[in-house]
């Protein structure tokens, strides 16, 4: 286990995912009752940008760096979640603070909500504890988020959420991601899931992404490129696979998607895409 989210924390991948997430538990919030976040591969939690990992890489300077100056007021509203769980972090732990999936869920979490974090790697899964397990309605794991995903569903709630957001270090990750969030859907089908994955050759997306096509429920392929690729594998871009995506979901990522990529792509060379993938369409009530 060699990645470290600290090298990347708060880069453009960090704030496609953290925005989408963001807004989808504070749609989720939009009903009284409860509902459950599950978040299989948490990372640590919060990031200091001004720690010496982050400074060498300097991505959250192409990334959250980038968004400090307000958009248009269609685009802030979009972006609202986000910006009130980074404001939430900044005011408790400092103006350099940089919340992971954990802390966002955290600050937009309510009290009848329950959210469980997982991460295998030792040393990290004791710093998620140390920062969230005194937390009443919160719960760190140490486990395989894979093996988490299966045994933690269905919650006794009957909405929810689940994050799985794997390092991608190994061959065959993509395909695994697909094949997981499928199997999580068949059993626990009102769960809302989302994928995340690293966009290096576009192709091997598309490959993926058919994998959804028979699927008997709304799903989307939402992405952020801030490159075009070229010859050589490089990150270029990343993405979501959301299956059981609220219905106004894919309007607010085609609004807010394009902006980012302005913003956030290299000299112009900024894309985004937002497809409906599964065979049900793009989204549900
Ligand atoms: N979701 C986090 C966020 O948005 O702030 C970032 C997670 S980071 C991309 C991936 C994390 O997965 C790393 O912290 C890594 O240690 C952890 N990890 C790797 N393999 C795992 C596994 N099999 N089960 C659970 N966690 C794993």
């Amino acid at each position: 286990m060699n990645y470290r989210h600290i090298y990347h924390a708060g880069n453009f991948a960090d704030v496609m995912k953290h925005a989408l997430l963001a807004w989808l538990i504070a749609y989720l919030g939009r009903k009284e009752t409860p509902f459950r976040l599950i978040d299989t591969h948490a990372g640590i939690g919060l990031y200091d940008l001004d720690a010496d990992e982050a400074q060498r890489t300097g991505e959250a300077d192409g990334g959250v760096g980038l968004i400090e100056t307000p958009f248009s007021p269609a685009i802030e509203e979009a972006l609202a979640p986000y910006r009130a769980a980074l404001a939430a972090v900044r005011a408790r732990y400092g103006a350099r603070a940089y919340p992971g999936s954990p802390a966002i869920a955290r600050e937009l979490l309510r009290r009848q909500d329950r959210g469980v974090f997982v991460e295998l790697h030792p040393a990290d899964a004791d710093v998620l504890a140390v920062r969230f397990n005194s937390v009443a309605n919160l719960k760190v794991l140490h486990l395989d988020g894979w093996t988490a995903l299966s045994s933690l569903i269905p919650p006794k709630e009957k909405r929810g959420l689940v994050l799985i957001d794997p390092p991608f270090e190994k061959a065959g990750e993509l395909d695994r991601l697909v094949e997981r969030m499928l199997a999580a859907a068949r059993k626990w089908p009102t769960g809302v899931y989302v994928g995340w994955y690293p966009i290096k050759y576009p192709k091997e997306i598309d490959r993926a992404a058919a994998g959804f096509a028979d699927l008997a429920r709304p799903a989307l392929r939402l992405e952020l490129t801030i490159d075009r690729p070229g010859p050589e594998p490089r990150l270029v871009g990343c993405g979501l696979f959301v299956i059981n995506p609220p219905y106004t979901l894919a309007e607010t990522a085609g609004r807010l998607l394009p902006a980012l990529a302005e913003r956030l792509g290299r000299e112009g060379r900024g894309g985004s895409r937002i497809e409906a993938i599964g065979a049900a369409g793009e989204g549900r009530s």
